[in-house]
């Protein structure tokens, strides 16, 4: 298996760190939306969200607030979005899961694209209902 990220978290591969510790890493973005783009990245790989270890979880948001408070700080954008994409129908390319965080700014032009839906009369209780029923605490 060869993953650009275990490379750069085994120092195989180039990258501007930007914090690390013994369970997460982050750098900057190769190809940003914005200058200051931010990817979050747990040190083991796994591939997506729901595949990271329970003991990563509580490390990951911790360093992604850390790293989103020093970006703030430092360039002062006017907010900024977290996101991660999972799996290739949501636009996920590297399959190592990762924490994006970019700069924003007003009337930079960046939209996602939404055609958002309507429930139909019912509809919204069925979601709820067949969602609940999977939860796990
Ligand atoms: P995603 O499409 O959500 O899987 O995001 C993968 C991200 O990784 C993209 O934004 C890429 O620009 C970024 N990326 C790919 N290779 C590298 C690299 N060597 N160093 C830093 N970022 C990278
Ligand atoms: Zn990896």
């Amino acid at each position: 298996m060869d993953c650009i990220f275990c490379n750069i978290i085994e120092r195989k591969a180039k990258a501007e760190i930007i914090f690390e510790n013994e369970k997460i890493i982050s750098f900057l973005d190769i190809n940003p939306i914005h200058l200051g783009h931010i990817l979050v990245v747990p040190k083991m790989h796994c591939i997506d969200f729901l595949s990271i270890p329970e003991e990563y979880l509580n490390p990951l948001i911790q360093v992604t607030k850390i790293v989103t408070d020093a970006m703030v700080k430092s360039l002062k954008p006017d907010g900024y979005n977290l996101f991660s994409n999972n799996g290739n129908a949501a636009g996920q390319s590297i399959y190592h899961f990762h924490m994006h965080i970019t700069p924003r700014y007003f009337n930079d032009e960046i939209k996602f694209k939404l055609n958002l839906k309507q429930y139909r009369e019912a509809e919204m209780k069925d979601f709820a209902e067949k969602i609940r029923r999977e939860v796990r605490s």
